[in-house]
Order: structure tokens, then C-alpha cells, then sequence
């Protein structure tokens, strides 16, 4: 405790007036840096070209992802950007990106599925259910074309065969609450059914199943069992089940034409160039996804619009000067379109310091519920980058909740337009879900800063609108961002020396957060040696994150010893609870892996696995550990274990850094994923 006593005397000094401006200026920016940005980012703007993306449903490779591209690159143009260019990475089905096998384009041209009723002794159409012109959701993607007319079969889950026990399904339609790709080959490619209409539920929280009149993203398999179907509401479904139990027959009428075509993965880019042109910070999104798609993900890719504009328009007014580094803003379709990109163009991982990626950054949370989050990368990549997005977003949070309380503030960061509640973001931590998980794997080990809602009520379904957006939000989750990217693209020696202290308070915050899980851990009944562990990792990790500074440059020798002087006082303060002990499995676990150069890439991604690809292909076992269910906030053990892979840990020291971030597992199952991955040839290892 001596040294957090010695840090507060250092945070309070000063004369009366700075105690009194203390909350009104931000960390690491200037006072006239930090106004620049508030008074010129616009949380409206950004909602308008929320409105214009939301119109096309931008399904990786289609028309409408075109559509939504060329938007992008076009604004990106009128607003000075350099460098404008829209990559294009081909994509057919066959070609690999490492592990990422490319999917082929997917587009669709006419969809609808009718109600018929007896009229006149004949079946005619009668209410439209679904039509691709009015609700592109309504049609699963990698749907193909084809016709169905006649009974409605409830066949429940679909997934399996007792599901189909003495229904006739040779078409016609069949009603499941799986999603299609589940129930595709039983249903269609082995007993004829003409084709699927699914209710299927996603995205479980608090509020899940309230609102039947939901109508959800559906998708099948790009590669197997070729079919069409359509998505309809719960309440849809469960009137046709209530008459189907009546005895009454329910009989409709499909058509569709839509297909997969060899494409490409279209991928907007440009940069606001550094004095420096070997490095860059990468700003990162997503675009694609159904229409409207508004908080995910029109939100972040509005928002790394804007941020775009904001940036190019100060610095070219001389109210902020040409970065350092390089700016770079992309604009991919999620973790297929990011891996894609990572190998036709290796120069971007090579020359990126920090990625910042935005997923849902509008949602008004009266609406959706949700709450913004700002993380970090994750545990196996210990970074300072996360550090100076939480430092800012704390800020902004204090500073909305005073305007919130209080009605004043120095900076509170309100859109006309929007609302005027505090932020009250989630600061700190990872969690996977987009494609910062991609540019932090293993392959990459590129530093993140992830800003995300969750949860939605709407997400992926019809009512994810644009009505649901604050701009308010939009407006402090893109300051957030923009202040971070500015920080780390001018992080030269003398702001670098001025880290420290910021960087000390984030350090404490993990410490109070190590200190909870130990706590918890004692009274599930957990050892001492289970507690050091935690500590012992929490050490390691706060001596490489201010190791990690050096990512950025020589690290000042002030700056250095700070970081060390810090540290080792917190491992004073807390030796009575922090016994460092040995790795566990050391002795009998001793096996080093590193990756092989080839494939890179994550085990599993969006439309394909090339792991399951391997299992199948080779016929393995499904390692244990894959279904292991994490305890701690953060990473899963797949992701992370391999993550860990560095030539260096063994595996015993994989087990103990899981147990401090992902959750304790047995060193066998650890043991088992690893040897299943040097099967496929993915790790070699690093001795013997
Ligand atoms: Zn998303």
C-alpha cells in the first residue's frame, strides 16, 4: 500500500486552480487537442450515413456490399483522404487465405413466399409472408434458386431423425426453429423437401424471446446441401402451429432466385499520411451484414467514417498537425474479409502498430439495452495500446456524468440531436466477437482497442434501424476512438516519457481486479497456490505491458524506470498475498510448441472452419478442451491455448496462464488440443 499512497500524493499536488481544472482536462491530448475533436466530430453525421448503408443488404461479395463500398469510397474522396482505393481480393469458393477458405459472392434477385387458401376449389395465393424487395432478412443467406408449393410440415429442432419420423416431406415446405443449416440435409438433400421456412432464435440476453414479432438473420451452408429459405417471426410460426394442431393444413408457395458466384471481397481504404510512412494505426470495422443492420454494423463503419473526416478536416485547417504515424481506415467484411486482406496484403499487418476496431458504437441504450465496451487485446498479448483507450474512456465517462448530474461539464460531448444520458461505458478486458480477434491472434499479434455494444435487443434481426441510434453515443464512442488513434499515431519520446502515470492507474485497476478473483476464487474453496498463480501472472503480465511501449519506439529511460519502480512497489505492497510459486505442470508437461509459418490465421471463421475441415479430413477426435466453458471474463480456451503457442511456454505454462485468464483446465486436455493441432501440422515443436 506504500506505493499507492506515494501515487495519490503525486495525482493531488498542486496548486488550488489545477485541482479545480482537473476533471476538465483529458489525459495524454491537450486541452486544445481534446476541444478540436469534441467541437468537430459529429454523432448526427455519422447517423446519416448510418441511414444510407442501412438501405443495402451487404452480404460478403454481393451488389449491395458493392453499393455500401462505393459510398464509402466516394465519401472518402469528397472529404481529402489520400490514397483512396478499393481493394479487391478474389473470392470463388476455392482459394485459401491461411486457414480463411474464401467464400464465393452471394447475391439474390427476387424472393417470396405466399400463404395460399382454397378459393373456388383451387389453391391461390393469398398473403405475401416474405418478399426479398421489402425485407432482404427475410431470405437466409446462400439461399438458391428454386420453387416449392404446397403443405407446411412442422418438423421442431430438424436436427434429427426422429425429428422426421413418418412425415412426408417431398415437396414441401418445412417449418423448424433451427437455423436452416442445420436442418438442410435432413430435411432437404435426404428426404426432398422443397424448401425451409425458420423461426430460428440467436443472440441470447436478458430480454431474449420477449418480442416475438422479431424476425431473425438466417443463413445456410456455402459449401453443402443446396437449398432456399425463408426467416419469419416466432409469432408467425407459432400461429401456423396453433392451426397445424387444429388439423388445418397450411399450404404455401415459394420462389427464389439468388446463388453464389465467384466474386470478390471489396475492402475500401485510405490514409491520412505520417510524417512517418513505415508505420501506421489501423482503423477497423465491419460492413458487411443484412439490411438494415444499423448498430451492427452501419454504426462502426459510419463512425470510422467520420473519424476519417474529423481527422483529415482539422489537420488540414492547421487545428491539429500531420500526425507522426499514418492513419489507415478499412473498411472489410467481418473476419473472412479481414484475413483475406492480412494475405494479399502482408504489408498491412507488417506496418500496423494498434488496430481500432468499432462493432456497434450507436445503440441508444434505452432502446437496445445495451451498454458501449471498451477492451484491450487479449491476456496473451500484453499491450499498453488497450491502456490508453480505457485512460480516455474513463475520462469521457466522468465527464458525461457530470453533465448527466450536474448539467455542466468541460467536455460533455452531447449531439444536438442525441440524448444527454451518461455513458456509463464498460472499460477494460477482451472479449472475442469481431475482427480484432483476427489482427490479435497468434498468426498476427497486432495490439487492439475494441469499442462494441452489448447486448442489443435488436441485433440481427429486422428492427436493428437506425431509429434505434443516439447520436450522442455515436459522438463520445468515436471521441473515444479518435483520441486514442491520435495519442498512439503521435506517441513520440517525450509523450511516451509522459505515459507513465496514466498507465499506473490502469495498472491498479487490474490489481483490484486480480485482488476480486482471488477473493472469489478462496471462497469457491481454492487453494493458496491457485491465488499465487493469479498474482504471479498478474506480475508478468503489468512488466509486459510496459515492456510492450518499446512496439512504439526507444522507451525513454525515465519512462522505463517508472514502469519498474511502479511494479516492483506493487509487489512489495502485496508480497503477503503474492507468493509467486513454480508452473505447475513444468516437470511433467515440459513440451514446447511454436506455430508453423503456415497456415495463419484463426482456427475457425466466418462460413468455414478449417479446423473441423482437419478433424474431419483426418479423422481426429474433437479435442476435449474445445467444449470447455470459460470462468473468467475473457478469451475461450481455444482461442487463447493456442494464442499462448510462443516456442517459449511449455505446456505447463500454458495450463497456469489459462488459469489466471480463461478458467483452470487439466494439463491433458491442454496437452490433447496442442498434439491434435501438430497432427494437422499447424505446430511443430519448439524442443523435444
Ligand atoms: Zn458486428
Amino acid at each position: 500500500m506504500r506505493f499507492a499512497l506515494a501515487l495519490m500524493a503525486v495525482v493531488t499536488a498542486g496548486p488550488a486552480a489545477a485541482q479545480q481544472n482537473a476533471g476538465g482536462t483529458p489525459p495524454m491530448l491537450t486541452g486544445a487537442e481534446a476541444r478540436a475533436l469534441a467541437a468537430e466530430i459529429s454523432g448526427a453525421s455519422a447517423k446519416r450515413t448510418v441511414q444510407a448503408l442501412s438501405l443495402h443488404h451487404r452480404s460478403r461479395g454481393s451488389e449491395g456490399f458493392r453499393s455500401a463500398a462505393e459510398i464509402v469510397r466516394d465519401k472518402l474522396g469528397q472529404y481529402g483522404l489520400k490514397e483512396v482505393e478499393m481493394i479487391r481480393v478474389p473470392a470463388d469458393g476455392k482459394v485459401f487465405y491461411g486457414t480463411q477458405r474464401s467464400r464465393p459472392a452471394w447475391n439474390a434477385s427476387f424472393a417470396e413466399l405466399w400463404e395460399q387458401r382454397l378459393e373456388g376449389g383451387r389453391w391461390a395465393d393469398r398473403f405475401r409472408i416474405a418478399s426479398w424487395a421489402d425485407q432482404p432478412i427475410t431470405l437466409a443467406q446462400d439461399s438458391v434458386s428454386g420453387k416449392a408449393e404446397g403443405e407446411l410440415i412442422d418438423v421442431g429442432a430438424g436436427i434429427s431423425a426422429s425429428d422426421y419420423a413418418g412425415k412426408d416431406l417431398r415437396g414441401r415446405l418445412v417449418l423448424t426453429s433451427s437455423q436452416p443449416e442445420a436442418v438442410a440435409r435432413l430435411a432437404v438433400t435426404e428426404r426432398g423437401a422443397g424448401g425451409i421456412v425458420s423461426w430460428a432464435q440467436n443472440q441470447r440476453q436478458a430480454w431474449w424471446g420477449d418480442d416475438e414479432t422479431l424476425i431473425r438473420w438466417g443463413r445456410l451452408s456455402t459449401w453443402e446441401d443446396p437449398a432456399f429459405a425463408f426467416m419469419v417471426s416466432p409469432a408467425q410460426a407459432r400461429a401456423w402451429q396453433e392451426r397445424l394442431a387444429r388439423g388445418e393444413t397450411v399450404r404455401l408457395r415459394a420462389q427464389v432466385e439468388a446463388g453464389r458466384s465467384t466474386g470478390a471481397y471489396l475492402i475500401p481504404t485510405a490514409v491520412i499520411p505520417g510524417r512517418d510512412r513505415s508505420s501506421e494505426i489501423v482503423f477497423s470495422c465491419h460492413l458487411d451484414h443484412h439490411s438494415p443492420g444499423a448498430n451492427d454494423n452501419a454504426s462502426g463503419c459510419s463512425g470510422v467514417l467520420e473519424i476519417a473526416r474529423t481527422l483529415t478536416r482539422l489537420v488540414s485547417a492547421g487545428q491539429l498537425p500531420k500526425p507522426e504515424r499514418t492513419i489507415r481506415f478499412i473498411w472489410p467484411a467481418e473476419i473472412e474479409g479481414t484475413i483475406a486482406l492480412l494475405h494479399a496484403r502482408p504489408e498491412f499487418a507488417r506496418r500496423t502498430l494498434a488496430t481500432i476496431h468499432l462493432d456497434m458504437i450507436g445503440g441508444d441504450t434505452e432502446i437496445t439495452k445495451g451498454s458501449l465496451r471498451v477492451e484491450g487485446s487479449p491476456p496473451s498479448l500484453p499491450s499498453f495500446v488497450g491502456d490508453i483507450g480505457f485512460a480516455i474512456a474513463r475520462w469521457v465517462n466522468a465527464q458525461s456524468l457530470a453533465y448527466h448530474d450536474r448539467g455542466v461539464a468541460a467536455f460533455p460531448l452531447i449531439d444536438a440531436s442525441g440524448g444527454k444520458r451518461a455513458l456509463q461505458a464498460k472499460v477494460g478486458g477482451f472479449s472475442e466477437g469481431s475482427d480484432h480477434q483476427i489482427w490479435a491472434e497468434g498468426s498476427w499479434r497486432i495490439p487492439v482497442l475494441y469499442l462494441a455494444d452489448w447486448p442489443d435487443l435488436y441485433i440481427h434481426t429486422h428492427k436493428d434501424a437506425p431509429g434505434n441510434l443516439d447520436a450522442t453515443k455515436m459522438k463520445r464512442a468515436m471521441f473515444i476512438a479518435a483520441a486514442s488513434a491520435w495519442v498512439l499515431a503521435n506517441l513520440d519520446q517525450e509523450r511516451l516519457a509522459g505515459l507513465s502515470p496514466v498507465l499506473g492507474t490502469e495498472t491498479l485497476e487490474r490489481a483490484a481486479e486480480v485482488a476480486r478473483r482471488a477473493e472469489a476464487l478462496g471462497r469457491a474453496g481454492g487453494g493458496p497456490a491457485e491465488q499465487a498463480n493469479l498474482w504471479r501472472h498478474f506480475f508478468a503480465q503489468e512488466r509486459a505491458i510496459a515492456a510492450s511501449l518499446a512496439r512504439f519506439g526507444p522507451v525513454p529511460p525515465k519512462a522505463r524506470d517508472e514502469a519498474n519502480r511502479r511494479i516492483e512497489g506493487l509487489v512489495q505492497a502485496l508480497a503477503p498475498v503474492a507468493v509467486p510459486q513454480p508452473a505447475s505442470g513444468d516437470t511433467s508437461y515440459g513440451l514446447v510448441y511454436r506455430r508453423a509459418g503456415s497456415p495463419k490465421g484463426p482456427m475457425t471463421a466466418f462460413g468455414y472452419s478449417w479446423f473441423d475441415d482437419q478433424l474431419e479430413k483426418r479423422h481426429l477426435e474433437r479435442p476435449t478442451l474445445l467444449s470447455r466453458e470459460p470462468t473468467w471474463d475473457g478469451p475461450t480456451f481455444g482461442y487463447e491455448t493456442l494464442n499462448l503457442v510462443d516456442g517459449r511456454r511449455t505446456i505447463g505454462q500454458i495450463c497456469d496462464d489459462l488459469a489466471a485468464t480463461v478458467g483452470f483446465v487439466p494439463v491433458e486436455e491442454v496437452a490433447q488440443y496442442l498434439g491434435t493441432l501438430e497432427r494437422m501440422g499447424l505446430l511443430e515443436r519448439s524442443r523435444p
